[in-house]
């Protein structure tokens, strides 16, 4: 079926754009220029750059945020137990040749040769067995061990070539004994609730004691309403995955790691299991790395990354993520600009709409809040209304609504700045900064005249409006109604 252009530019997108900042996007204009553009929450990778610059982004994203007049939410991305192979001699590359010996030490090395080089991880040696494999940067280099010794792992090249200075190590099928989060993950949390971050991601679990571990200290810094993401990137991560799931507020299928841990051939399964895995349970569900990789130097993606972020969104993504495209790239506006328009005509499609049927038919509720949701959202879809409408004291319902797929916008009006960044990430939902009413046709009104004024709705709109508090926490009574966007907006006639 095609789609008229039309339908396609006044169609609001619901597959949220993270992008992540980097040297290439830091400075106000092209921030300003990302967010434009469309990107709905900024990532800040806590593997490069310092504290103060990522601070620096923060407030950036904070001011234009104010200007721009759309909500902007911040997902500080901890660098996790990442391994990595010390500095080299005078900072050159070494070449590793096939067959030839390496040892990699745990003792201080600043001066790393084809012969020895150090790693980050002092416990390493005694982690790894002889026979195992590591992988060096990005899984292009391979090494087995022969034996260890308790400070110096002695290991065989299988896959040579150049290695640079401090470069990730995989170790697949190895039991690392280093947890998330690390001391420097700490301190980094730490820092990031000073900063105001709304998100945080985990990377390389492997339980979810950690992501447990990492909301007792959110809670005891006072931050216990910042989501906490769970980085998929490890194969212990796929063995735990429902018991990781049960206590994370979204996942990440980080490909990049993912594809080094267990082999490139089988992610592609792997992301579509853990979508389809997580929308089942209403779990948000963010696609990351390399989707438009080639415009990290050319205007144009291969038409292999615009299917893939298609893909992404018909398979029931709620957000799609870009790396080194926006942090290191030539093109970081065009490459979000790009991901829009593939999302906004991958949403456009009959496709699509089967996500929407797939939440429906997948009628194993739990729980009273999401029955409510399931409700409001069959409804939406009996109507074929045009958006709904709603006001909620936090973002439960709103991430509740949103994981049911409606078939309209939704728009969460809301009087707190933390819930408005946060909800910039759930799929479908539109935050709107609005005036709290509590009697409920002053808040009617008021919500339908503004959804009206930012160009929203449209005079005529059949929409459905509510009130949405989850149960423990009502104060005011929940309502849902079905009206219709007045043609003089209210409180406005002459
Ligand atoms: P990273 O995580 O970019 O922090 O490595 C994502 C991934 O591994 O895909
Ligand atoms: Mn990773």
């Amino acid at each position: 079926m095609i789609v008229p252009t039309q339908s396609r530019e006044r169609h609001i997108r619901r597959t949220k754009i993270i992008a992540t900042i980097g040297p290439a996007s830091r400075d106000e204009e092209t921030l300003t220029r990302l967010i434009r553009a469309g990107v709905d929450t900024v990532r800040l990778n806590f593997s490069h750059g310092t504290a103060d610059e990522h601070a620096h982004v923060v407030r950036l994203v904070r001011g234009i945020e104010q200007r721009v007049g759309r909500a902007v939410g911040v997902l500080q991305d901890l660098q996790g137990p990442r391994l990595r192979t010390g500095p080299l001699a005078g900072g050159a590359p070494v070449m590793l040749r096939d067959g030839a010996e390496l040892v990699l030490t745990a003792r201080e090395w600043p001066e790393g040769t084809a012969d020895m080089v150090s790693v980050n991880y002092p416990r390493l040696p005694q982690d790894v067995r002889p026979g195992d494999r590591l992988l060096l940067a990005d899984g292009a280099l391979e090494l087995e061990v022969a034996r260890s010794d308790g400070t110096d792992i002695h290991t065989v090249v299988l896959q040579g070539g150049e290695l640079g200075e401090r470069k990730g190590i995989n170790t697949p099928n190895i039991n690392i004994s280093l947890a998330s989060p690390t001391e420097k993950d700490r301190n980094d949390i730490t820092r990031g609730v000073l900063m105001g971050v709304d998100h945080i991601a985990l990377s390389f679990v492997r339980t979810p004691d950690e992501i447990e571990a990492t909301r007792g200290m959110l809670r005891s810094l006072g931050a216990a309403n910042v989501s906490i993401i769970a980085k998929v990137e490890r194969s212990e991560a796929i063995d735990n995955f429902d018991d990781i799931m049960r206590v994370s507020d979204g996942i990440m299928v980080a490909r990049g790691d993912l594809g080094v841990d267990l082999g490139v051939e089988r992610v592609p399964v792997i992301q579509k299991e853990l979508v389809r895995r997580t929308n089942h349970r209403r779990v948000p569900v963010i696609v990351a790395t390399q989707m438009l990789e080639s415009m990290i130097g050319s205007r144009r993606p291969t038409r292999a990354e615009a299917s893939d972020v298609a893909n992404a969104v018909l398979e029931g993504a709620d957000a799609v993520m870009l790396s080194a495209e926006t942090s290191i790239g030539a093109f970081p506006v065009e490459a979000v600009q790009t991901m829009d328009r593939v999302i906004r005509e991958a949403e456009v499609s009959e496709a699509y709409r089967e996500v929407s049927r797939r939440a429906a038919a997948d009628n194993s509720p739990d729980g009273q809040d999401r029955k409510i949701a399931r409700a409001v959202v069959g409804l939406l879809a009996d109507i074929d209304a045009a958006a709904l409408i709603v006001f909620s004291p936090d973002d439960h319902m709103p991430r509740m609504l949103s994981l049911e797929r409606p078939t309209a916008p939704v728009i969460a009006f809301t009087d707190s700045r933390a819930l408005y960044r946060r909800m910039a990430l759930w799929h479908a939902v539109q935050p709107q900064w609005g005036e709290r009413h509590d009697n409920t046709d002053a808040l009617v009104g008021y919500m339908l005249t503004e959804a009206q004024e930012r160009g929203l709705a449209r005079a005529g709109d059949q929409v459905v409006v509510a009130r949405l508090a989850p149960r423990e926490t009502s104060d005011a009574p929940s309502f849902i109604s079905v009206l219709r966007i007045p043609h003089q907006p209210r409180g406005r006639q002459a």
